[in-house]
C-alpha cells in the first residue's frame, strides 16, 4: 500500500512504454486525486469526498508554464515523443478542459510538432458535446473499459452513477478510428467482494464490446504501481499475452504493456 501523487502541472518528459519520452500535463490539484471514479488499485490514492474544497490551476496559470516550460527543455535540446494529460485524477474533469486541448494543440504544434497529444481518460464525460469534442481532436484519446460486464466494472472502477459499459462504448465508438482502449487486468478483493476481470465470461463480453468500438489500438496492461488496498493480484505477462492474440485473432490491434 502507498500512492503517489504529481506535484506540478507541467512535469517530465518522462520515459513511458507507451507514449516514449512523454511530457505529463496534470490539471488536477498537486496535492491530492480529484476524479469521477474510484478505482480499486488507482496509484493516487483514494477519491476524496465530494465536499473536499477543489482548487485547480487557472487555463491562464496552465498556458503560462506550459508555454515557459516548453521554452526551456526546447533550448536544452529535450526530445519529446508526446504531450500526455494524465496525473492526479480525471483530466476531463477540468472545467477549461476543451480550451486546454486547443492550447496544447498549438503549443505541439509551434515547439515539438511531431509529437503527439495523448489524452488518458476514464471515458466518464464522454456524453458531453464539449469533452467528446475535444477527445476527438486529439491524436490519442486512451479510454478506460476495465472489464466486461457492469458487475465488475462497478467493483474494480466504482462509478458513482449506475453508468454502463454498453453506454460507454456507443459513446466511445463516436471517436471513430481514433479511441484507443485501455484495460488493466487484475482480480482481487475490496470490503468483501471479489472480482477477476480475467475470468472467460469478463474477458468474451470485453472483446464483444471492443469490437463493437472498433479502436485504433488496444493497450492491456497490470499492476505496476502501489494500490490504495492491499487485496489486489496482478495478472502475468502469459495471460495478458493471451488476451491479446484473442483480440487480434478478431483483427483488432492490441499490445501487452
Ligand atoms: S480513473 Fe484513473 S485517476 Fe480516476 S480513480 Fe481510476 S485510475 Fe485513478
Amino acid at each position: 500500500m502507498g500512492t503517489f501523487l504529481f506535484d506540478k502541472t507541467i512535469f517530465g518528459p518522462i520515459k513511458s512504454r507507451r507514449f516514449g519520452d512523454s511530457l505529463g500535463i496534470n490539471l488536477l490539484p498537486n496535492d491530492y486525486k480529484l476524479c469521477n471514479l474510484d478505482c480499486v488499485y488507482c496509484e493516487c490514492g483514494w477519491t476524496l469526498p465530494p465536499n473536499h474544497k477543489i482548487e485547480l490551476p487557472s487555463y491562464e496559470e496552465v498556458a503560462e508554464e506550459f508555454e515557459n516550460y516548453l521554452i526551456k527543455i526546447k533550448a536544452e535540446g529535450v526530445n519529446v515523443d508526446s504531450f500526455t494529460f494524465a496525473g492526479n485524477g480525471e483530466p476531463t474533469v477540468h472545467p477549461e478542459f476543451p480550451r486546454i486541448i486547443d492550447l496544447s494543440m498549438a503549443l505541439r504544434d509551434k515547439y515539438y510538432p511531431k509529437a503527439n497529444v495523448a489524452v488518458l481518460s476514464n471515458g466518464l464525460l464522454i456524453n458531453k458535446d464539449g469533452i467528446r469534442e475535444a477527445l476527438h481532436k486529439v491524436d490519442l484519446p486512451v479510454l478506460k473499459l476495465d472489464a466486461g460486464t457492469d458487475k465488475t466494472y462497478h467493483l474494480i472502477d466504482r462509478p458513482k452513477t449506475k453508468r454502463s459499459l454498453e453506454y460507454l462504448a456507443e459513446h466511445y465508438k463516436k471517436l471513430a478510428d481514433k479511441v484507443v482502449i485501455q484495460t488493466l487486468f487484475l482480480r482481487g478483493e475490496y470490503k468483501g467482494d471479489k472480482f477477476d476481470n480475467t475470468t472467460e465470461e469478463e474477458v468474451s463480453a470485453w472483446i464483444e464490446l471492443v469490437k463493437k468500438i472498433n479502436p485504433s489500438d488496444v493497450m492491456i496492461y497490470s499492476l505496476e504501481r502501489d494500490t490504495p488496498t492491499d487485496n489486489l493480484e496482478t495478472i502475468d505477462a502469459d495471460k495478458l499475452e493471451e488476451i491479446s492474440q484473442r483480440l487480434q485473432k478478431e483483427g483488432v490491434k492490441a499490445s501487452v504493456y
